[in-house]
């Protein structure tokens, strides 16, 4: 009755064509391949790489980030909004820009530039430390610069004698007060600024990040602002000055229609200021395009529409709108992070030891004399144990387990007995699991069975260094084996990360088959001293930074590969990762100091003569050592 396992099975289990974006594939060697341009482009073996790394001395756990798939989706993105100023003859032009908020690693922002360059991709930054990454890495006058975010004189002055220097430079106005400074501050340095206004529209995102939209948002301008600041502009006599119109309603906007709406409104918001005389060139529709990262369309970490609807949609509406009031189409700017860095980072562990539900029980297990009557009754439900019967039997058993406890409290079972009375139960447990898989009626006592019989895999890593979004918004990931995966998964497990914290666990995985979400995934069983490889997908957003140290977990190693055919990469940066003495640093333990600890303690061993001067000696130099070492785990298998 039983298929035999393939690789077919596997991907519809991890569901890997649903949040792939094409970049994803299982092999024939049951491995994951990585394939920055589709299935039909070059393409890598993950495996293959992961074991490339041990030979180079790097690390795990390591994000490995893929240059090569930013590339394709700043391609895409721009692909997507050519075809539909194309299919609708819209008269303006598309630009985007990088926020650089959404992964300010310079490799990673250097790659976006580079493979931006084609296309003009400009950045977007929110505060005084972006300004300076966004001016030192991008010079020519065609890619924009966006400033947004509270500015204050400094930064302001900053901008506009770049601006003056010849940089595409906005500035966007969030709050009133910095307009009357940018104005006062560019007469003052005779440049005529470019300055954009940040709407505060009433359309309501949809999703985790809802509040950045609303009448209740933190950042923008309400209509009354508008037309003050549009009196302010005409008294500078500065009309020519405002160039852009802002909003960005939240990140991961899971549905398309706040989109539709949000244009519509900021729309009509220009066709009035073209009215009162100002002409806008440009209508700056912030981020939010989403990532399907579970493929269920309807959770928050999914969407219902994918890039080619977004850039329909915006092109469409703002069309429909500037036509009806016969006003020229302005460009179009994106400020898409997630969409273009998403796919590019994924986190390669490995697990380093397991609990497994079975593993304290014996294979037989027979009644013996003496044994108390309770447990000799529980075998005997055991034993009876039916496919006709199995709800019954389950009721019988959640009863029994509680009986057991009370039983040991109340002094009637001794622990030997309530210990094998528990081992019953679990046998029961997974023979009646057995009984009620595939069974209609059973789904429910099959569930809550699967639920209750996972064992517990130990990972090496940790949620709030690397996925914290997975603990903070219960955002899915997808993880997965990224090998072994021609074999039958045959085992449920929760994984959970290396930290003291009972949230350190990955918090939930997409069931693809009914697209409900579960806390165990299907795993392979651990086979002796060999290791197994995970890997957590779709990282590249917003997680590096938000990270933290947790238990004083550090960054992990990180490298960048360029695929190059034939199966070949190369790595072309290796950031390494934090070692010990880097994250105690953070909280300020010195390494002097430290070391003097020791040192005064190892003295007063060999004074009252609990240590050997060779010992002292070898503790010290053993506590020298841990100081530069990885802050994970270092053995694959512990
Ligand atoms: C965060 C942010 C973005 C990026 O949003 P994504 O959802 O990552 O595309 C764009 N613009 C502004 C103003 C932001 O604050």
């Amino acid at each position: 009755m039983k298929t035999k396992w393939n690789t077919d099975l596997s991907k519809k289990l991890y569901g890997t064509s649903v949040w792939s974006g094409q970049y994803f594939n299982i092999n024939k060697k049951g491995h994951i391949e990585v394939t920055p341009f589709g299935h039909k482009g070059h393409k890598v073996d993950l495996y293959e790489i992961v074991k490339d790394f041990t030979q180079r001395q790097i690390r795990l756990p390591v994000l490995v980030r893929f240059s090569d798939i930013i590339k394709s989706q700043i391609d895409s993105i721009h692909a997507c909004f050519a075809k539909a100023i194309k299919d609708h003859d819209y008269k303006g032009k598309y630009h985007s820009v990088f926020p650089v908020k959404v992964n300010q690693q310079s490799h990673v922002v250097q790659d976006i530039v580079r493979s931006g360059q084609g296309v003009h991709l400009g950045l977007e930054v929110g505060s005084k430390p972006e300004l300076l990454i966004a001016l030192s890495l991008i010079s020519n006058k065609e890619s924009l610069i966006i400033c947004n975010g509270f500015k204050d004189k400094p930064y302001i002055e900053m901008a506009l004698m770049f601006q003056k220097s010849g940089r595409n430079l906005f500035i966007v106005i969030e709050r009133m007060k910095e307009l009357q400074i940018v104005l006062e501050t560019a007469k003052k340095l005779k440049v005529t600024p470019q300055i954009g206004f940040r709407l505060k529209l009433h359309t309501q995102s949809t999703g985790k990040w809802l509040n950045s939209s609303g009448s209740k948002s933190k950042f923008g301008l309400t209509t009354t602002e508008i037309i003050e600041g549009a009196k302010i502009l005409k008294e500078f006599n500065a009309q020519e000055s405002l160039k852009l119109l802002h909003f960005h309603i939240g990140s991961q906007i899971t549905s398309i229609h706040p989109i539709k709406s949000a244009i519509k409104e900021a729309a009509r918001i220009l066709c009035e200021l073209h009215h009162l005389g100002f002409n806008v060139q440009y209508m700056d529709v912030g981020g939010g395009l989403g990532i399907d990262y579970d493929g269920s369309s309807q959770s928050d970490s999914s969407t219902n529409y994918d890039a080619q609807e977004y850039a329909n949609d915006i092109v469409f509406q703002l069309q429909s709108t500037c036509d009806e009031k016969n006003i020229p189409h302005p460009d179009i700017v994106t400020e898409s992070g997630r969409f273009l860095v998403a796919h590019s980072s994924l986190l390669i562990f490995n697990v380093v030891d397991s609990h497994l539900v079975d593993q304290d029980r014996p294979k037989e297990l027979q009644i013996e004399k003496g044994d108390h009557p309770f447990v000799c009754d529980l075998f005997e439900i055991y034993n009876n144990l039916h496919r006709t019967s199995v709800n019954e039997s389950f009721n019988d058993l959640v009863e029994k387990k509680k009986d057991i406890h009370q039983l040991f409290s109340y002094g009637v079972l001794n622990l030997h007995q309530a210990a094998k009375a528990e081992q019953i139960y679990w046998m029961a447990c997974v023979k009646l699991k057995k009984m009620a898989e595939g069974k209609e009626d059973d789904e429910d006592i099959f569930q809550y069975l699967t639920s209750a019989l996972t064992d517990t895999y130990f990972c090496n890593f940790s949620i709030f260094q690397s996925l914290p979004d997975s603990w903070a918004l219960e955002h899915t990931f997808p993880v997965m084996p990224i090998h072994r995966l021609k074999e039958e998964p045959d085992r449920y497990a929760r994984l959970v990360d290396l930290t003291c914290d009972s949230d350190g666990t990955v918090h939930q995985f997409m069931n693809y088959e009914d697209w409900t979400t579960q806390k165990h995934l299907r795993v392979h069983s651990l086979k002796n001293s060999q290791p197994y490889f995970m890997a957590a997908f779709l990282i590249g957003a917003y997680q590096e930074i938000l990270g933290d140290l947790h238990n004083l977990f550090g960054d992990t190693e990180a490298v960048h590969i360029s695929i190059l055919g034939d199966g070949r990469y190369s790595i072309d940066h290796r950031v390494e990762g934090d070692n010990i003495y880097d994250v105690l640093k953070y909280v300020q333990y010195h390494r002097k100091d430290l070391m003097n600890q020791i040192h005064v303690s190892t003295e007063e061993g060999i004074r009252n003569g609990s240590l050997s001067r060779k010992e002292a000696g070898i503790l010290l130099k053993q506590f020298e050592k841990s100081l530069s070492s990885y802050t994970y785990l270092s053995e694959l298998r512990a």
